[in-house]
């Protein structure tokens, strides 16, 4: 590092526990970026002077996590069509003397489920929680062209309020505790239960066909759902690939003359993967 080292990080309260940093840094060295990305614990008292914070330091791009991912978008200059609709940024790029809003975990997400090469034709799908992450699964969704949604969540009118503004052929709202597993779902699990290695959104205790369930959570790597899935035989993945995904994509909007950051997935899932299980 030295006095032309560009400055990166992670907005957001708490922190502490985030593997961008991580991940991140691995990707600046691997192509010998002289750059830097740090973790900024904001407390919300400050995060008014965000915009003046980012502009004085100079720094070229954050990303953006709980719970700043909708309040920073009055901050910005500019926010892509993505994070328009999905009402969340997660990504900042300081460029020609502007801040402009990114979303790209829809992406992570879009992009996880083409490298796992499952099919989803013909699925239901099934979003259980309501909140930041889940708006950017259901534009995922959408954009895949999914027909039928099913939103559960604890509070129904977050559920209903969210679900409104996209478009599906067929939408439902349930709560968690009607939820039933059938064949051919992709259920997804967005709600922060799980986080706890004894708490689960719903139950799962039947073998289904065709369904497929993935839980975002990846700390811990195998939730309380993803092991009740397995148990009943069903194909269950957890949201480190996202993770990973949703960061590379942040990363080639910040260094747009690295031609292909994605060539180096596997390198670092195998780091990350070491970290959560160790
Ligand atoms: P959020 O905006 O706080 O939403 C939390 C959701 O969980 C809401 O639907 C909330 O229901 C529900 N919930 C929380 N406690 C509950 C309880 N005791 N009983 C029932 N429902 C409960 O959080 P978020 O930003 O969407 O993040 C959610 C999870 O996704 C986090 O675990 C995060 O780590 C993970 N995530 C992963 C990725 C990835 O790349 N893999 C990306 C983003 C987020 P109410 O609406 O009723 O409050």
């Amino acid at each position: 590092m030295d006095s032309r080292t560009n400055l990166y990080g992670l907005i957001g309260h708490p922190i502490q526990h985030s593997l961008s940093p991580e991940f991140q840094n691995k990707l600046i060295e691997l192509f010998n970026i002289n750059a830097a990305y740090l973790a900024f614990n904001v407390e919300k008292d400050q995060f008014e002077n965000i915009k003046n914070t980012i502009k004085t330091l100079n720094i070229k791009g954050l990303n953006v996590t709980v719970p700043y991912k909708e309040t920073i978008i009055p901050y910005l200059d500019k926010i892509d069509e993505s994070a328009n609709r999905i009402g969340a940024v997660n990504t900042i790029e300081y460029i020609d003397g502007q801040l402009i809003g990114y979303n790209t975990d829809a992406f992570g997400f879009i992009r996880m489920l083409k490298e796992l090469n499952v099919n989803i034709d013909n699925h239901k799908a099934v979003v259980l929680g309501a909140g930041g992450a889940a708006k950017a699964i259901i534009y995922a969704l959408e954009k895949l062209g999914i027909d039928d949604i099913m939103l559960c969540n604890r509070t129904i009118e977050k559920a209903d309020r969210l679900l409104e503004k996209f478009n599906f052929k067929n939408k439902k709202i349930s709560s968690l505790q009607d939820f039933q597993i059938e064949d051919d779902m992709l259920i997804i699990n967005t709600t922060s239960l799980g986080l706890d290695e004894n708490e689960s959104p719903v139950v799962i205790s039947k073998s289904v066909k065709n369904t497929i369930l993935i839980d975002i959570i990846y700390n811990p790597f195998e939730t309380k759902l993803i092991k009740d899935a397995k148990i009943n035989g069903i194909y269950a993945v957890n949201g480190l690939p996202m993770l990973i995904y949703q960061g590379i994509e942040s990363f080639k909007i910040w260094h747009k003359q690295i031609e292909n950051p994605f060539i180096y997935y596997d390198n670092l899932y195998d780091n990350l993967l070491r970290k959560l299980v160790d």
